[in-house]
């Protein structure tokens, strides 16, 4: 390029209207249907697990509390997750969906993206378990 040619855009550049966004200071709003984080409404849930059977991914766990009671624990991995919906479709009861609000979950912490759905204490108890047994194993 001829260095005219050249200064003639960096100035016309100096006046037109930037293309970027300061993001994160900046947004705008997320795409209708876009996919973000999966959610579990844990009153609709059976525990069939044919959203953990069907998932490509192995990004969703049914953790099984008391099946009498139909008390249940859903483990989300949205590291593994590719957010293509097929758990959605599969549940036969709506209990699942993906958020198109909920999206930014960009993380340093590999533990971050383990999230646990259920009742507060049944997820607390499971942890505990847990980790008394991965003490024992070593
Ligand atoms: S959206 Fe797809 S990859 Fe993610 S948990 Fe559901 S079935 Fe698995
Ligand atoms: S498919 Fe639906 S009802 Fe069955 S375990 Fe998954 S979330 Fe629960």
């Amino acid at each position: 390029m001829k260095l005219g040619a050249m200064f003639s855009d960096v100035f016309r550049a100096l006046f037109r209207r930037t293309a970027t966004r300061k993001y994160p200071f900046e947004r705008t709003p997320p795409p209708e249907h876009l996919r973000g984080k999966l959610y579990w409404d844990a009153e609709k849930c059976t525990g069939c697990c044919l959203c953990s059977k069907d998932c490509p991914a192995n990004a969703i766990e049914v953790l099984t509390v008391n099946k009498a009671n139909k008390r249940f624990i859903v483990r989300y991995h949205a590291d593994r997750c590719t957010y293509c919906a097929q758990c959605v479709l599969s549940c036969p009861q709506h209990a699942l969906h993906l958020s198109s609000n909920d999206w930014e979950l960009a993380n340093t912490d590999k533990q971050a993206f383990t999230f646990y759905y259920g009742d507060d204490a049944d997820v607390e108890s499971f942890l505990v378990k847990r980790a008394e047994n991965s003490a024992e194993e070593v």
